[in-house]
């Protein structure tokens, strides 16, 4: 059998799902094109590129996780510490949402109505 890519191991391992939010990576082309490989404990603070501390992940967790690790992650289980960073993820995206929806509403209420006026004057 052809050797496969070590990143792909790991998609492999994780069922092509973002750990995470359990996102289908497959699931269509955009989605896909969010895949991204995370070091569940950041190499800053010590976490290695084993195929148990990278996995996969979507751009949006991904981000949402940032540098954070949860506290006395060192002594803690892979489910363990998944879970801790999976609750990390949704309170983030809770206070990302608050903070940011009713701007980006309001956005795109403002570009729909200028893309109307526009199209009148045409
Ligand atoms: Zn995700």
């Amino acid at each position: 059998m052809a050797k496969i890519e070590p990143y792909r191991e790991i998609y492999i391992k994780d069922g092509y799902r973002c750990v995470y939010c359990g996102r289908d990576m497959l699931s269509d082309f955009d989605t896909w094109m969010s895949i991204e490989l995370d070091h569940v404990i950041p190499k800053a603070e010590g976490g290695d590129d084993s195929i148990t501390n990278r996995v996969t992940s979507c751009n949006l967790c991904n981000k949402l996780k940032g540098a954070f690790v949860p506290e006395g992650f060192a002594k803690m289980e892979q489910q363990e510490l998944l879970e801790e960073i999976r609750g990390w993820i949704f309170k983030e995206s809770l206070k990302w949402r608050a903070k940011y929806y009713p701007a980006t509403e309001q956005f795109r209420v403002e570009e729909f109505r200028r893309l109307q006026a526009q199209q009148e004057d045409d």
